[in-house]
């Protein structure tokens, strides 16, 4: 992305229709690992809104989300995904909520940098510490926002926002 060789094919995009897609993607991945994996769509209105997007970043960053949640939880774990319209500005909200190990006070302003990874003695993930470092760069260039909320041992949370608009 720095040396701009990174191309968006931005699209008019149905909010609804990308979220249900993006969530039903990630069933089966989610029931193999033993994890109960939910939607929670709350708005009731606003389906004629669109997002502007590149549909197959916008997985990349979903995917890094939800990889990152199974990776760092245990079976009979939870997956919530939870969907919110935002008013001025008018934004989508996406945030997926896990019951894994979590992240410490002290790792939790580092995890969107490049490269970090935390302790492997905890993790042991065997990630190249890059996935959240280009989520972020994928969803600022879209004009939105990412960023999480945890506690060691309490799970993790991950939103982003993307701006929306009238037909
Ligand atoms: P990696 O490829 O190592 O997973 P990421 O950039 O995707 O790299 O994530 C950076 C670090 O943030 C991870 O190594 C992990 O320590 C932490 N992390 C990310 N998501 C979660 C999560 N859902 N639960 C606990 N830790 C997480």
């Amino acid at each position: 992305m720095e040396t701009k060789q990174f191309h968006f094919q931005l699209a008019p995009t149905s909010w609804l229709t990308m979220v249900r897609q993006l969530f039903a993607k990630y069933e089966l991945d989610t029931a193999n690992a033993g994890i109960t994996y939910t939607l929670d769509i709350v708005p009731k209105q606003g389906e004629d809104l669109l997002l502007t997007v590149d549909p197959d970043r916008i997985e990349q960053v979903y995917a890094n989300i939800i990889y990152n949640a199974i990776k760092f939880s245990q079976s009979g774990g939870f997956i919530d995904v939870r969907v919110e319209i935002r008013d001025e500005p008018c934004e989508l909200l996406i945030r997926v909520t896990d019951t894994g190990v979590g992240i410490s006070e002290e790792d939790l302003p580092h995890i969107f940098e490049r490269f970090y990874k935390v302790s492997k003695s905890r993790s042991n993930s065997g990630g190249s510490g890059l996935g959240l470092a280009i989520a972020k760069e994928i969803v600022q260039y879209h004009g939105g926002q990412i960023w999480a909320e945890s506690r060691l041992g309490k799970g993790c949370s991950i939103s982003f926002s993307l701006p929306l608009h009238r037909v």
